[in-house]
């Protein structure tokens, strides 16, 4: 048998909420509303992915208005407004802050099992013990990137949304920008902005393949599932391939 190496019990309570977005707030809010004990263990700070996993100039697609967790309206002057990142964060901490919520930051949640009749949270600032677990660790933290990217070559720089924050970390030349959801227009729309050359690429989507053009460069070639948006139509020399 393997023995585990030996972690110290950081705690025990009762339940034990992964992750301090707004998710983990409300649940921890409701427990505390039922007056069930808990921790809640953030791997990073408060509003961990808004501090650190947004562009700079990203504000909410939901107005104001729409903005309420449980016990916790937006109140501000401007309820048909949009949020900005740093607002954003404001009013997720001030939701932390109004429920006391009972936050350890700088805890992040390595794994969770099932440990003589409870729950064994093994983190790497020691274990904790509960009866039951809210894993709030957030929809959005697996970068989904089409195998498509594999093919651009190296020299041309690839970032995800993730690690983008504004037009002036992005290396002189033309930019592709792929995807025109949400998140591709508005990155479009500011890259656009800062003068830089822009291509936009959306696809659609056809039954089963679903064509998608990409770029070197300028150099995208479109074909018949693919739509480029953009005042340059230039060469076609970029790759095409198909999705899984
Ligand atoms: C670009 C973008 C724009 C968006 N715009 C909007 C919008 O306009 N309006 C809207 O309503 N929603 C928007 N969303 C969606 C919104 O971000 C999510 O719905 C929301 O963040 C989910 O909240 P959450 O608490 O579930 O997760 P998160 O806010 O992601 O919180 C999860 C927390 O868990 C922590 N965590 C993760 N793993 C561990 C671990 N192993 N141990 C400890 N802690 C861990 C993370 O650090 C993080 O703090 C947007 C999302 C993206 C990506």
């Amino acid at each position: 048998m393997i023995k585990r190496a030996a972690q110290s019990v950081a705690g025990r309570t009762d339940a034990v909420v992964i992750g301090a977005g707004h998710s983990g707030l409300a649940m921890s809010r409701c427990l505390a509303a039922r007056s069930i004990n808990h921790v809640i263990l953030e791997r990073g700070e408060i509003a961990n992915s808004w501090r650190h996993e947004r562009w700079d100039s990203l504000r909410l697609l939901t107005p104001n208005w729409m903005s309420t967790l449980p016990g916790y309206d937006y109140v501000g002057d401007d309820p048909h407004g949009y949020m900005s990142m740093q607002e954003v964060i404001g009013f997720i901490s001030g939701y932390a802050h109004a429920s006391s919520a009972p936050v350890r930051t700088g805890t992040t949640v390595t794994s969770v099992e099932l440990y003589q009749g409870c729950f064994r949270i093994v983190t790497d600032r020691g274990e904790w013990r509960c009866r039951a677990v809210v894993v709030a660790s957030g929809a959005f933290n697996v970068l989904v990137v089409p195998a498509v990217s594999k093919a651009v070559p190296e020299k041309v720089t690839q970032l995800t949304p993730r690690h983008y924050r504004n037009p002036q970390q992005l290396e002189p030349g033309g930019v592709l920008v792929v995807g025109a959801s949400a998140t591709g227009v508005q990155l479009a729309d500011e890259i656009r902005r800062a003068r830089r050359p822009l291509r936009h690429c959306r696809r659609r989507c056809q039954g089963t393949g679903c064509p998608v053009a990409t770029a070197n460069r300028f150099g995208t070639r479109q074909d018949a599932g693919s739509e480029c948006i953009g005042k340059n139509r230039r060469s076609t020399r970029g790759q095409t391939c198909r999705c899984p």
